[in-house]
């Protein structure tokens, strides 16, 4: 199959200061497309060409890099847009619950998110993930991803400078604290984890 661009889940402009639509223009618009362009050209005519594109990432780790990576990326960046929403959110009872027990309470938890997402070296990602009835927050390195793993992602946040280098420069502590504190979306993160298997990226 080939892979599609997934809509974004909002205007351009509902993210905006945390994230504006020129970062949306060029990163769900040009990044995302390309990985996915990537990608498919990649996979077509072989054995890859009708899996999904989490059976591709699968077979794809440490055999054939370069699918990996754009593979895994094509993933991660289909969570991300699904990660933020426009409007505030609530986590669901079961989540809250959750949160209070891994982290103590919300506010500790986004606290421990910006932390993580801080001290992340380079590019990468920083997600809320549940394991085994657990949540704990995991980070991968540039394309890796958690769509393989055992964990359940619930949430993702972009590390990557083309994030967030043309609304906030090179403050990442700036990105993360307005994703964090307005734009993540705790109804997908609730869904996640009530769906307890590993969200798909669309076929
Ligand atoms: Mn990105």
């Amino acid at each position: 199959m080939s892979f599609k661009l997934t809509p974004l889940p909002y205007p351009d402009t509902a993210l905006d200061p945390a994230i504006s639509a020129e970062t949306l223009s060029f990163h769900h618009g040009k990044h995302h497309q390309a990985y996915l362009d990537k990608t498919n050209a990649a996979i077509k005519g072989t054995d890859h060409a009708d899996a999904s594109l989490e059976d591709v990432i699968a077979a794809a780790r440490g055999t054939n890099q370069g699918l990996f990576n754009n593979a895994a990326q094509s993933y991660n960046h289909g969570f991300y847009w699904q990660s933020l929403a426009a409007d505030s959110t609530s986590a669901s009872d079961e989540l809250t619950v959750m949160i209070d027990a891994a982290f103590g309470s919300t506010d500790d938890l986004k606290a421990k998110l910006a932390d993580r997402g801080l001290g992340h070296f380079a590019s990468g990602w920083v997600w809320l993930a549940e394991k085994d009835g657990k949540l704990s927050i995991e980070e991968t390195h540039d394309g890796d991803t958690l769509a393989d793993s055992d964990f359940n992602p619930l949430l993702v946040i972009d590390l990557w400078e083309h994030a967030y280098y043309l609304d906030h420069q090179n403050k990442r502590p700036a990105y993360l604290d307005a994703v964090i504190n307005q734009k993540l979306n705790w109804a997908f993160a609730s869904d996640n984890l009530a769906r307890g298997t590993t969200w798909k990226y669309p076929a």
